[in-house]
């Protein structure tokens, strides 16, 4: 089937990494522009290939260089609303591809060719034909394809911009809905495979974390195919309407993460927050020394106020984990009114790139907007403070009450009178934990807890004393 393809094309490549040293050229990701656009059409010229731009032999090895993915679909029983579903899987068929990394979606993609493709005679040309051929054989659906790839600058950037204005308005159609509207939201799994455990639960409040798919997407998706990685959840008992916890959906998510999870809450990044694959498009995380959230997205290059950057931030809760003060999540998730509505939506928030505070203007609530710092105002957690009581940010009536609350309803903790008996220097060995602890609660001064997981701890120093 792909005998004229000079690499091999199986499922069996996808997860394969290509790091920078075995790298032949990056196309698209961060130090450059790309795009993946899926539109189904009439009059698609079936089995048509064009490579606009340089080919990969007239590429500098170690370069980055812009690549837009134009697929044209037709089909009897193809829909507009499939567009997006069908997009999100050149993410998986692109990794099929011995030697041609894909990763992200839509205009995150970022791709690599491993030196060894490119050796053994791969071109542009041969990822469109596989492509072709595994979109036709992955969806019976579709009876014409045509696929368009372009790696000159001039022609990606106009390609961008159509694409992301063809993103908007699929994902401006999302929000005229709500929740409270449907009586069903959908899941999908299709990050299983390398986030094992991960179910994304979508609803017409919560796109997906990728930013890929919204609920009318995953409902043309799941009536085209019902036993595929799309399916419908039935709401059922709504458990806590603020928080967005339903017990059939609770159900499902224990069924789908081979009972690894529970409970899910869908608006709140606390207890049981959402899983995280690995391709969301931002992070939020707990600030506990201002019982704030920070968000982080994809794109943002410097490091966060905790002085990690987006990478770290990711890596805390990725691979299907569910990690109590992180939840990956989509930009368009921060437009819903739901937006972590059970921990104080954009009241909580102390922290956003520019980038993003910029995008959301018309959704952050008008007298919070001056109020919430971005990485021109503040660089650590104590300017971030200065900044917060400078604008009067409604976070710290949160905080004062907290600390009252401390302050009356609990006791001081009485310290038992301790005797030094043993020192012990571990300097020496300062790569071995000296604890672990599957699960840890430390305290804070605010009244909330922090949680850690699967704890190592180092020390430079362990004191033993006998009460
Ligand atoms: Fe599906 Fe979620 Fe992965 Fe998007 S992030 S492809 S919705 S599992």
């Amino acid at each position: 089937m792909f005998e004229d393809i000079p690499v091999d094309v199986s499922p069996m490549y996808e997860g394969e990494r290509i790091r920078s040293a075995n790298m032949f050229v990056e196309l698209a990701g961060p130090k450059s522009i790309g795009a993946e656009l899926v539109q189904v059409k009439d009059n698609v010229e079936d089995g048509k290939i064009e490579v606009k731009g340089p080919e990969l032999a007239d590429m500098e090895e170690g370069e980055i260089y812009p690549l837009g993915i134009l697929i044209e679909i037709q089909g009897e029983k193809l829909e507009k609303e499939l567009e997006g579903v069908i997009e999100r899987r050149t993410h998986e068929l692109c990794n099929y591809i011995k030697g041609f990394m894909h990763l992200n979606q839509r205009d995150q993609i970022w791709c690599r060719v491993s030196k060894e493709a490119k050796e053994s005679g791969f071109k542009l040309e041969h990822l469109a034909k596989a492509l072709s051929t595994l979109f036709r054989e992955e969806f019976p659906i579709i009876e014409a394809i045509s696929i368009k790839i372009l790696t000159d600058n001039a022609e990606v950037e106009v390609f961008l911009e159509k694409a992301k204005s063809l993103y908007e308005e699929r994902d401006a159609r999302a929000r005229e809905l709500s929740d409270e509207d449907v009586d069903v939201f959908y899941g999908c799994v299709m990050c299983q495979s390398f986030a094992p455990t991960h179910v994304c639960v979508v609803t017409p409040d919560r796109t997906a974390l990728c930013g890929a798919i919204n609920w009318f997407d995953c409902r043309a998706a799941a009536k085209m195919d019902p036993e595929g990685p799309i399916f419908e959840i039935e709401k059922g008992e709504i458990l806590d309407e603020v928080k967005g916890e339903y017990e059939n959906v609770n159900l499902v998510v224990a069924d789908r993460s081979q009972g690894t999870f529970d409970r899910i809450y869908l608006h709140s990044v606390f207890e049981y927050p959402h899983t995280s694959c690995g391709c969301f498009e931002a992070v939020a995380f707990y600030v506990p020394e201002l019982d704030g959230i920070g968000i982080v997205d994809r794109d943002f290059k410097g490091e966060t106020p905790l002085g990690l950057p987006f990478s770290a931030m990711a890596g805390q809760c990725s691979g299907g984990k569910q990690v109590e003060g992180f939840t990956g999540l989509s930009l368009e998730y921060m437009r819903s009114p739901k937006f972590l509505q059970a921990d104080g939506g954009y009241e909580r928030v102390v922290w956003l790139p520019k980038e993003i505070k910029d995008a959301l203007v018309d959704y952050i609530p008008a007298d919070l907007i001056d109020k919430i710092p971005t990485e021109e105002d503040v660089n650590s957690i104590k300017e971030i403070r200065t900044f917060l009581e400078e604008k009067e940010h409604p976070i710290l009536e949160r905080l004062k009450v907290s600390t009252e609350e401390i302050e009356t309803d609990e006791k001081p903790i009485e310290t038992p009178e301790l005797e030094e008996i043993e020192e012990m220097d571990t300097r020496e060995v300062p790569t071995s934990p000296v604890a672990y602890a599957s699960e840890m609660t430390l305290p804070t001064s605010t009244g909330m807890k922090i949680i850690l997981k699967n704890a190592k701890i180092y020390a430079e120093k362990v004191i033993i004393k006998r009460k």
